[in-house]
């Protein structure tokens, strides 16, 4: 694992894509952009994640059985960014072990705040400074 905590974005609108990584990468982080969910479990096999930015509205699935299928096989933090704001989905994602829940638009700032805190909570090594 990199000193650098490497950021999952899973979305697959192309210009949220874009916009997400560009965040995550302008705040110090290690970002790979991916557009399904079964692009996620490569990744965690190898090790090298250290958060995933998960939309729920997949192509290729619900995200919230990718973070169930996630979660069995890894306690890496997730942070759901997702268009639903009905709280049944905020509570099934909490429920499954999402560690954060934003709803789309969200403002950069707090995306990233939250996906900081999230790592210091689960101690990821690097913390990149946020202005
Ligand atoms: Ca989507």
């Amino acid at each position: 694992m990199s000193e650098t905590p490497h950021i999952l974005v899973v979305e697959d609108e192309e210009i949220l894509l874009q916009f997400l990584v560009y965040h995550v990468e302008n705040a110090g982080y290690r970002a790979t952009a991916i557009t399904t969910g079964g692009e996620i479990f490569p990744y965690l096999d190898n090790g090298d994640v250290d958060l995933i930015l998960l939309d729920l509205g997949l192509p290729d699935g619900d995200g919230l059985s990718r973070a169930q299928q996630i979660r069995e096989r890894s306690s890496v933090p997730i942070v759901v960014l997702t268009a639903r704001k009905g709280a049944d989905d905020r509570v099934m994602a909490l429920g499954l072990g999402a560690d954060d829940y934003l709803t789309k638009p969200c403002d950069p700032r707090e995306l990233l705040l939250r996906i900081r805190n999230v790592l210091a909570r689960c101690g990821a090594a690097a913390q990149p400074g946020i202005a």
